[in-house]
């Protein structure tokens, strides 16, 4: 079939004609449909039952330095899984805090804090007039979320499949002191699944951000996330980088085993510089006598260490790989040739990001909701839910089974057609 733009008028009026008869016949099909949030599969779960075995009435629950892990204490997360979740955020065991099961709830805290409190002994954000935030675009929907609530402008920054444009996020960091923080995310990013290349950490390591207490948000949620095991994206670690550039105290970087064991339990984890964990503790010790030290127990248990859990993570690759494959074989099939949109093709992680053409991704997301399949909200994928050019949809296919998917994915791609024929037929 040739591209839409490429079709005369009456050309396109018999294709939107077939289109709106298939798409009556998924209508019809009742479906109740869902590719909208990055949630593991129940066959990703079952991976982890191991988890409820690791410990029993019987386990010895005292840790190596003789920490009994039932009992108050030991703020910033026992010794062994300090060295496991060390290994998986590529870390110094001495820079890591763990915390308790969700990232997102720690770069919340972080942001609290600062803004009561203050970074480093600097101005509470909520005593300054403005604070501005960088997030680059697309991106993750709950880390806009986060900023939205505590009143920050949010200013989007263009990604490629590099990065964040780092000239821009240069120039704005070095120029403006009310610019706090950027997000990022790194590896496998949500929803691009791009990762950032040597070039653009680097040069985020090197930033020299006018604000005192300007700090990189850098989440890296899926850090071991790898769909192939011959194919796979590299990352400089930042830490690192940001030592050796002069820079230590540049950036929090998160992680969590909520997309390798169970996202409503595992345990999440942030590395920093020695002089931040010290601020950060300071309030911690205001906050918690100590996070749930059993469970960290129990993934140390069960995973042994990050040789078990590279293992593990290869088990959950064998589920979604195939869901990832068959959703880019159907908009290959489907769209390829039509010149109605363009998509990513990641190496892990768990999100497609798909580009409609401009004014179209509303309306896609909302005909795909009339025909029983739920898609991530047009526009969640920009700060404030607004994309200027309503052009970008998040894919999910980790959840759905391969049966639904491929309903689900037909689906996408047949409204897709019908509403970009349709917006080409308008604009004729
Ligand atoms: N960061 C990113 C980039 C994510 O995609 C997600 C989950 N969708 C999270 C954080 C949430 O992590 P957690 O479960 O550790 O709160």
């Amino acid at each position: 079939m040739k591209p839409y733009r490429e079709m005369s008028k009456e050309e396109l009026a018999s294709e939107i004609e077939q289109l709106r008869a298939e798409y009556r016949k998924y209508q019809g099909m009742e479906l109740n449909l869902n590719m909208s949030r990055g949630k593991p599969c129940k066959e990703q779960l079952d991976l982890s039952m191991g988890l409820m075995d690791a410990l029993n009435s019987d386990a010895d629950l005292m840790c190596e330095d003789g920490t009994d892990c039932r009992n108050y204490g030991v703020l910033t997360g026992i010794q062994e899984a300090k060295v496991l979740i060390g290994d998986m955020m590529e870390n110094n065991p001495d820079d890591i805090i763990i915390y308790g099961n969700s990232s997102l709830n720690v770069m919340y805290d972080t942001i609290a804090r600062a803004y009561t409190h203050g970074i480093m002994g600097n101005k509470p954000w909520c005593k300054l007039d403005k604070v501005k935030w960088l997030c680059p675009v697309p991106g993750y929907d709950r880390h806009f979320g986060i900023t939205e609530y505590f009143g920050f402008e949010m200013i989007p920054v263009p990604t490629d499949e590099n990065g964040p444009d780092m000239d821009m996020v240069e120039k704005l960091v070095s120029e403006d002191d009310a610019i706090k923080g950027i997000w990022c995310v790194p590896k496998y990013a949500n929803p691009s699944g791009i990762s950032y290349s040597d070039d653009v950490v680097r040069r985020f390591a090197r930033l020299k951000p006018a604000a005192k207490d300007f700090r990189i948000f850098w989440d890296n949620a899926y850090g071991i996330h790898h769909l192939y095991d011959d194919r796979q994206d590299y990352l400089i670690e930042i830490l690192a980088e940001c030592k050796r550039a002069g820079n230590p105290d540049l950036v929090y970087k998160f992680a969590s085993t909520s997309k390798i064991t169970f996202p409503g339990s595992g345990i999440a984890a942030m590395a920093t510089s020695p002089n931040n964990m010290a601020d950060i503790v300071k309030t911690m010790t205001r906050q918690t006598i100590g996070h749930d030290k059993v469970n960290q127990l129990r993934h140390v248990r069960f995973f042994g260490d990050i040789h078990g859990m590279v293992e593990h993570m290869r088990k959950h690759a064998d589920i979604i790989r195939p869901k990832f494959e068959m959703v880019e074989d159907i908009l290959q099939e489907n769209l390829g040739e039509l010149g109605v949109g363009s998509w990513t093709v990641p190496k892990g992680g768990y999100f497609i990001s798909f580009d409609a053409l401009e004014g179209c991704a509303k309306d896609i997301v909302a005909y795909c909701k009339k025909a029983g399949v739920e898609m991530t909200g047009a526009g969640a994928t920009w700060p404030y839910g607004k994309d200027p050019k309503d052009s970008n949809i998040r894919i999910a296919p980790t959840y759905p089974s391969l049966a639904d998917l491929k309903i689900a994915a037909t689906l996408f791609t047949l409204c897709t057609r019908l509403v970009s024929a349709q917006k080409i037929y308008e604009e004729m």
